[in-house]
């Protein structure tokens, strides 16, 4: 099977195009080409008047290395036509018959549920271990704070099974570097769990909420079928760290909060960046941690339509491109970066607070992305030895004092406080919301924005929106609507591992996805999942760690 990259085409090209295109490129006629299928579909929208659809193209000839012989020496060709990469995924290393302590993974989010694949995959039946309950009984507590200003603690937006992105637009495009193609078989997984299959193949794939649920039970079943263990309403409370002789700090087991021990030499930690009660308990038990850089602002709401426009002008509707996004950046004269943050097309904001007396912004849309607002968060880099210096967990500290802070501006019932957009670069507090209608349940309260932010936040925001308004026409709308705080953008902590994928300090310890500071988002948190499983998996089967 050969590939062809960078096939542009029209966006309204008839059905036909792709074919003929890729005959007329390769100089293929009649039976030459067997067959061919659409590997990746992107589109460029630079040029709005004339929004092309680039392709990559797997296809099938009778003598391969003749073609490929035949263009090596081609300026374009040569560069964009090569044989197609086996992507398929294939186990690293295999259970022995007796597995004498099975592995433990902390954590049902998408980190947790591709390591306990993996983990099952090669024969070693992990217990799969959730503070929070089963997603449909946690869809219900998740809404009870949306609707009703209610929040379970232990089962929410962040916690219980599915994790973080449970509610989320379920956007799967990452930057990660992927040599072994491992993201494939993330979305793999993703369609055989009932997401739709388009994900394969187009370059920026989302899933939608209601969808991510019933495929986060689907991929349940699939572990319990192969020998996982899953094991809800039961948080992590302690680790068992034995020290040997040779000064080596090994992990032999957990402790959870009903008081169960659980023995183990290897355990999977995918808890998330808002397991900040466990942070503390594996700080106090002596497990490296150092503080990260993460951002924090406010979630922004525009009419889609407007984002449409602007970025399809008379192309805006079109099936293809869909709800339209976008990705701004504003370097500050303050020195700081203003950039938005998991943008959210169609979409609603939601709060996605896990402690009580906190108010938190988020982002979610459905698979239709059909909901009246755009909204995505705009966030300020921060660092630890400039904004939150001293101690290791010092940045969770920073995020509950501002969570705290937007608690109170937003009333003391989960509102979240918010200001028009207009309001907010005048100075004033806002006292009414204008045409834009936010979408944040329970409800917004207009205030002023500025008395749960730090100053130097607000400063550059203020002076990034007019920025982002040159971008993006309309951005900087009077009626535009801002609702805070947005602090989970990522860990405020890395729980440092080394090349095998141990902590650098515990052995079979094994720190993964977002909350141990190695991915972002849903896919990256996967692929890390899977990293880290393979690493446990060579482990437990004797094998040489991999670099
Ligand atoms: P998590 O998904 O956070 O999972 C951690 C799990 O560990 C949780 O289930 C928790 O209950 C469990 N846990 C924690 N502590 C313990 C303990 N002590 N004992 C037992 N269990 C414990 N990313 C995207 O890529 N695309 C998006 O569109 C997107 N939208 C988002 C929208 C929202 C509203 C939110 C909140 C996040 C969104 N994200 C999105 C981010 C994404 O969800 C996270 O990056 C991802 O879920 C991280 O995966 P993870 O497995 O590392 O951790």
């Amino acid at each position: 099977m050969l590939r062809l990259t960078e096939l542009k085409l029209p966006l309204n090209h008839p059905e036909g195009a792709i074919e003929a295109a890729l005959r007329e490129k390769l100089g293929l006629k009649g039976g030459a080409l067997r067959a061919f299928s659409v590997a990746r579909r992107a589109w460029d929208a630079r040029k709005r008047s004339a929004i092309e659809l680039v392709y990559s193209i797997d296809f099938e000839v009778a003598d391969e290395a003749a073609l490929l012989r035949r263009f090596a020496s081609h300026p374009v060709l040569g560069r964009t036509l090569g044989p197609t990469p086996d992507t398929s995924y294939r186990p690293v290393a295999r259970a022995p018959a007796q597995v004498p302590k099975r592995p433990v993974v902390i954590g049902t989010g998408p980190c947790g549920l591709f390591a306990a694949l993996i983990l099952a995959e090669m024969g070693f039946r992990p217990i799969i271990l959730d503070r929070g309950k089963v997603v449909r009984e946690r869809t219900k507590d998740t809404w009870a704070l949306w609707r009703r200003g209610v929040l379970t603690p232990e089962s929410n937006v962040q916690f219980g099974e599915g994790g973080a992105g449970t509610f989320s637009d379920g956007k799967l495009w990452s930057g990660i570097k992927d040599p072994q193609h491992l993201g494939r078989k993330v979305l793999t997984e993703f369609v055989a769990a009932g997401a739709p299959e388009e994900i394969l193949f187009v370059a920026k794939p989302h899933i939608g909420t209601f969808r991510l649920v019933t495929m986060v039970e689907s991929m349940r079943a699939k572990i319990e079928a192969l020998g996982g263990e899953y094991r809800f309403g039961t948080k992590v409370v302690d680790f068992i760290v034995e020290t040997g002789r040779d000064g080596q700090r090994r992990m032999r087991g957990v402790v959870t909060e009903a008081g169960e021990t659980i023995e183990t030499d290897h355990v999977v930690l995918a808890i998330g960046h808002s397991a900040r009660d466990t942070f503390s308990s594996l700080h106090a038990g002596g497990v490296f941690i150092e503080p990260k850089p993460f951002s924090i602002g406010v979630r922004i709401e525009h009419p889609q339509s407007i984002i449409d426009r602007a970025r399809f002008g008379d192309f805006a509707g079109n099936p293809i491109l869909g709800a339209a996004d976008y990705k701004l950046v504003h370097h500050c004269n303050n020195g700081r970066s203003v950039y938005s943050f998991c943008m959210c097309p169609g979409g609603t904001v939601v709060a996605a607070t896990s402690e009580p007396g906190r108010v938190v912004t988020n982002g979610m849309s459905q698979y239709s992305r059909a909901e009246r607002n755009a909204n995505a968060g705009i966030v300020v880099g921060i660092t630890p030895e400039v904004d939150y210096p001293g101690h290791p967990l010092a940045g969770i500290d920073f995020q509950r004092h501002w969570e705290e802070r937007a608690f109170v501006a937003g009333g003391g019932t989960y509102a979240a406080p918010g200001q028009r957009v207009g309001d907010f670069l005048a100075g004033r507090p806002s006292t009414s919301l204008g045409a834009v209608i936010p979408s944040y349940k329970p409800g917004v309260t207009p205030t002023d924005l500025s008395l749960c932010l730090p100053d130097f936040v607000v400063a550059a925001i203020r002076e990034a929106l007019p920025a982002f308004g040159r971008t993006i026409r309309g951005f900087d709308m009077e009626d535009a609507v801002m609702t805070g705080v947005e602090t989970r953008t990522s860990s405020p902590i890395r729980i440092r591992r080394d090349a095998t994928m141990r902590s650098i300090n515990t052995l079979g310890l094994y720190p993964a996805g977002e909350g141990a500071g190695y991915a972002g988002g849903i896919f990256s948190a996967g692929v890390d999942g899977i990293r880290v499983a393979e690493a446990v998996g060579r482990d437990m089967a004797g094998m040489a760690a991999a670099a």
